[in-house]
């Protein structure tokens, strides 16, 4: 099957249109029009080969939400017409202790990205949801939960995984104290989901100009992360912080502000970490962690509460042909909070 997305065709040129193939269904494949797209800071990363192992043309994009138009014949969950998503990974060996877990993120074998990947059949490229349609294994394919409005759930696949999996994994719930560092597309979906699991709420931000922002997402407070002087004052005062800032930074400043065996978990910046002392890792038993995306059982965990609690993320919905600028302003951290792009816009 023929269909048009927007590709990178190396690290330095724009995006623009490109005509490629999407494959034939395999006996357990779903089609899906691709209704919606989030734009997350990593396509930018991989667009612009920021972790040297991106491969051209690229299509981008892993918030996917869609409506399936056919299904191969040993598909048993979904059927024509329903509405779906798909995130960061379309396959992993489904074998390894990991799979079988549902932590098919944490495959043994690696899993295979939603673009930038290899199929693990055909040894191609995956190409992602810039583009007007996808075929998914079924297992890789969620479910959006009835009265989710499609148009702003995109964001969840990979915004909302990637910061309720840590949630989930520290045990974050009623009488927790969380920290959020960098309000941006992971940043807010952190807080949105921590007050939904009834957390205490910070933010942690570079200036005080999202204060009233993060208060209206029903932050607790904001903590300007330059101020010396408040930062001195909340000293030993949450049990997670989790960090979405997507490049090199100084952790130092954020340690003496976990309490005893509390945790720093990084599910921003790829590369290597600032110097930093392990005085406060001791003293305090602190833990700096990281966290890859979530398990396909957890995402739909997720989506489902979601749906349950009407979390949603705050978004910018723009055309296609407008990728670029909006890459552009990501850079600049304008964006509040997530772009979504509308694929209704590509013909
Ligand atoms: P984003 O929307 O651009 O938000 C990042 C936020 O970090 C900004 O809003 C800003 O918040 C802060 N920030 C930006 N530049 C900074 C700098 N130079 N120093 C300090 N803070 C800075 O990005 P995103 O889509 O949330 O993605 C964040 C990172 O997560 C990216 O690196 C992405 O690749 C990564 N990611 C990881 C996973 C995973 O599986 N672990 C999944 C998805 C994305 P303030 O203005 O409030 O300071
Ligand atoms: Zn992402």
């Amino acid at each position: 099957m023929k269909t048009l997305g927007y590709a990178a065709q190396n690290p330095q040129d724009p995006l623009g249109p490109f005509t490629f193939e999407r494959r034939s269904l395999r006996d357990n494949d779903v089609a899906m029009d691709v209704l919606y797209c989030g734009v997350c800071h990593s396509d930018l990363h991989q667009a612009r080969n920021d972790w040297g192992f991106s491969r051209y043309p690229m299509v981008p994009g892993h918030e996917i939400v869609g409506r399936v138009t056919a299904v191969g014949p040993k598909v048993t969950r979904y059927k024509v017409g329903d509405a779906v998503a798909v995130g960061c990974m379309v396959d992993s060996c489904q074998e390894c202790d990991q799979c079988r877990k549902g932590e098919e993120q944490l495959c043994r074998q690696g899993n295979t990205q939603t673009y930038n990947g290899v199929d693990r059949v055909t040894r191609e490229a995956t190409q992602g949801g810039y583009s007007k349609q996808l075929v998914v294994r079924e297992e890789f394919v969620l479910r959006v939960p009835d009265g989710l409005d499609l148009s702003k759930a995109a964001p969840l696949l990979c915004a909302g995984i990637t910061t309720y999996s840590p949630l989930r994994t520290w045990n974050v719930g009623p009488g927790s104290r969380v920290g959020v560092v960098g309000l941006g597309g992971l940043g807010h979906m952190a807080v949105k989901l921590a007050i939904g699991l009834g957390a205490t709420v910070t933010v942690l931000s570079r200036s005080a100009d999202k204060r009233s922002d993060a208060m209206e997402l029903g932050a607790d407070a904001l903590l300007v992360s330059s101020d010396a002087q408040a930062m001195k004052a909340a000293a030993n005062s949450f049990d997670l912080i989790i960090d979405t800032v997507p490049v090199k930074h100084d952790l130092k400043p954020y340690m003496p502000l976990l309490d005893i065996d509390g945790t720093l978990v990084m599910v921003g910046q790829v590369g290597p970490i600032d110097e930093i002392s392990s005085i406060p890792l001791l003293l305090g038993r602190r833990r700096i962690a990281g966290s890859p995306i979530g398990g396909i059982a957890e995402t739909q965990e997720m989506l489902d509460f979601c749906g349950k609690k009407n979390i949603l993320p705050e978004c910018e919905m723009i055309r296609m042909d407008e990728i670029n600028q909006a890459y552009e302003r990501m850079e600049r951290s304008d964006v509040r909070y997530r772009f979504v792009i509308d694929l209704a816009t590509l013909s």
